[in-house]
């Protein structure tokens, strides 16, 4: 069965000072992942302080954007109106090799149901659902 995506108006983005320069390199069509800039550790979602040292500074290296499906869910009761017509879709949880011990959340797109599997090797593929505002989705590498 193909898989379908949300559409723009379920995807509610929040940036805080923590996630900002993710969105912000998303909505230019680039991959990057927070890394403690003291001891080099790789964290998504990135938070206050580094679960290692304790840090605060973050630098924001830029990823290649090739991943592997390391868990999945696929959805098929829309909990919301806005989903009606959206089901089934699956979400992953996505290893990044350039961001180890990272794992990247967002929809899969290109792939159907019975093809999806841990271990697929993805790459990151960008929607545009607004104006300045892009969602990383996951495509499988043939
Ligand atoms: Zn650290």
């Amino acid at each position: 069965m193909e898989l379908r995506t949300p559409p723009p108006e379920a995807i509610v983005i929040r940036p805080d000072t923590w996630t900002e320069p993710f969105w912000a390199a998303a909505a230019e069509h680039r991959l990057v992942c927070a890394r403690c800039a003291d001891c080099g550790r790789y964290r998504m979602p990135p938070g206050p302080f580094c679960p290692a040292c304790r840090s605060q500074a973050l630098e924001w290296p830029e990823l290649g954007g090739r991943g592997t499906i390391f868990s999945y869910t696929v959805v098929h009761h829309p909990v919301t109106a806005a989903l009606r017509d959206a089901v089934p879709y699956a979400v992953a949880a996505v290893t990044l090799p350039d961001a180890p011990g990272a794992r990247l959340v967002g929809n899969l797109v290109g792939i159907d149901s019975e093809t999806l599997g841990i271990g697929l090797e993805v790459q990151v593929e960008w929607a545009d659902i607004r104006e300045g505002v892009s969602v990383p989705r996951f495509r499988p590498v043939r």
